[in-house]
């Protein structure tokens, strides 16, 4: 999915931070809207603002697909 490259700021919104490194680490999205992991899109490639490709919505969770599965308590 993502570009490991464009992602390295992602550190700093991981809970764990000094264990997360995106290169060590899959990176997933989590929208809480749609309640499901999701890919996004980065109006600001700069930006820590994820986009929701499924709803359009800012109310993406970064982190590992590990770490989100346990905060939010996805089930597959
Ligand atoms: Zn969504």
């Amino acid at each position: 999915m993502s570009n490991y490259s464009d992602l390295i700021n992602v550190e700093s919104l991981a809970e764990k931070r000094e264990n997360f490194s995106p290169e060590r680490w899959d990176v997933s999205f989590y929208c809480k809207d749609c309640e499901e992991l999701v890919e996004t899109n980065r109006p600001n490639p700069k930006g820590y603002t994820f986009k929701c490709i499924k709803c359009n919505g800012k109310n993406v969770a970064v982190g590992t697909e590990a770490g989100l599965k346990t905060n939010y308590r996805i089930k597959w």
